[in-house]
């Protein structure tokens, strides 16, 4: 059963330290493997290094822990596994599936604005397929390490993705019409968050994957990246937000909210307001709980 394997991760990048949403993630990916009998890895996601702070990593450890959020086995650092990010790479440019791309953000807008196509605000821009090859081949290999180029995955003619998040049911995304052919090495180098996550949860086994709703829409990429790549696809569940006080949805200003966890006091509270947005009710209240007995509590009362 799945239950038997079940590994779960927080996968946090290291762009400061955790926040009353991360917080989120931490509490329900940790007490959804807890209930599970299953394991619980931390994986710190330094790859987009510009934006990475210095030292965040090790606030974000100080905080899981003052909150006792344990984490099982090693900790890794995304940054210390390039090589398997680039053996990937190499396996999609054999498939024949990458294209190299020299188009800037301002190309792309531009050449969407030509055709007329409108990008709502906070949304991505849809590639519109500018740099891509009538005949798609496999590209240099050393034209794949060292060229100063971003690296899109072509995507299939049809590729609609569809799954059940655990959480939220059904769900369905058009790839090519609401994402376009995408990044996984951009033109610095870096490799994507996308490339990353999907080789990094295959490579350590995760089966469940649980974390905040914003992330809801990379999914259906990672999917389908998966499937290309010959790997199984987790469980997803997305951590709906509740609702607050006023019957709305809390504001990325709320989530972005720094939390205190310099005392275990504090930290309890911070753990409170998370559970409290989680939807978990009825905990215990007291003073006197130490936060090992309210974790109990609480992973009891997760659904
Ligand atoms: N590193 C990503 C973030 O902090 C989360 C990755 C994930 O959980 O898939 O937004
Ligand atoms: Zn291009």
């Amino acid at each position: 059963s799945p239950a038997d394997g079940y590994r779960g991760r927080f996968a946090p990048s290291p762009t400061g330290p955790l926040h009353a949403g991360s917080l989120l993630a931490a509490l329900g990916s940790w007490l959804d493997a807890r209930k599970n009998g299953g394991q619980w890895l931390l994986r710190i996601e330094d790859l987009d290094t510009p934006r990475c702070i210095p030292g965040a990593d090790q606030q974000i450890q100080a905080q899981l822990r003052a909150c006792g959020l344990a984490w099982d086995e090693e900790l890794t650092y995304q940054s210390e596994r390039q090589g398997l990010y680039q053996e990937a790479l190499e396996r999609l440019n054999e498939l024949k599936l990458l294209f190299p791309c020299t188009c800037s953000r301002q190309t792309i807008a531009s050449t969407l604005a030509n055709l007329g196509i409108e990008t709502p605000r906070h949304q991505e821009m849809v590639y519109p397929g500018t740099c891509r090859p009538d005949q798609l081949q496999t590209n240099s290999p050393e034209l794949l390490k060292t060229s100063k180029v971003a690296w899109r995955l072509a995507l299939p003619e049809k590729c609609h993705i569809e799954f059940e998040d655990v959480a939220l049911g059904h769900q369905s995304q058009d790839l090519n019409t609401e994402v376009g052919d995408f990044v996984l090495r951009r033109s610095d180098g870096l490799f994507t968050y996308q490339l990353a996550v999907v080789v990094d949860d295959t490579q350590q086994g995760i089966t469940h994957i649980v974390r905040g709703e914003d992330l809801l829409s990379n999914t259906a990429r990672q999917i389908h990246l998966q499937k290309i790549l010959g790997y199984e696809t987790p469980q997803y569940l997305h951590l709906p937000l509740v609702l607050d006080e006023h019957g709305e949805k809390l504001s990325k200003q709320t989530l972005a909210t720094q939390i205190n966890t310099e005392d275990a006091k504090s930290a309890l509270a911070e753990l409170r307001k998370a559970a409290h947005h989680l939807g978990l009710r009825n905990l215990p209240d007291g003073e006197s709980i130490t936060i090992a007995e309210w974790l109990l509590a609480a992973t009891h009362a997760w659904r």
